[in-house]
């Protein structure tokens, strides 16, 4: 089992998380140019890991299946920033936006966020 398996596997909803302490600004988090895609709904910034970038709603929503209809467009926008991400880092080749949920689905921070992956030729099924 690889460790992200494995991180995803212990992880339980309804503990704060290490967003909440970004969104608190506990913890830094790099944001650089994405600081301007930053807004009073949503946060952007680089995943730890390179060519890997995060968008985070300010609401503490745990995880897509659990998000209640009214975020209809919060969740809209989140995606927009999204493409607002690929756009301010040049993803011009292309780039993978992933939303994890649950243990299957391989979440490991329970407030949800979308991934915008590049930098590498993708490959599909994902695994
Ligand atoms: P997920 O496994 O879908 O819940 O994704 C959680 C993501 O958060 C992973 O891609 C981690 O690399 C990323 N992550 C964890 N801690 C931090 C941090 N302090 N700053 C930025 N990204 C982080």
């Amino acid at each position: 089992m690889s460790d992200e398996v494995a991180l995803a596997q212990n992880a339980r909803p309804g503990e704060d998380t290490i967003f909440g302490k970004i969104l608190r600004k506990e913890i830094p988090c790099k944001c650089s140019n994405l600081v301007q895609l930053t807004c009073f709904q949503c946060v952007a910034f680089d995943d730890v890991n390179p060519q890997h970038y995060l968008v985070i709603p300010r609401k503490p929503i745990p995880q897509l299946s659990k998000a209640a209809d009214e975020y209809e467009l919060l969740l809209g926008h989140l995606l927009i920033v999204a493409r607002k991400i690929a756009a301010t880092r040049k993803l011009d080749q292309g780039f993978r936006i992933v939303i994890n949920d649950g243990p299957v689905g391989a979440q490991s921070v329970y407030h949800v966020h979308i991934h915008v992956l590049s930098g590498r030729q993708m490959r599909w099924p994902p695994g």
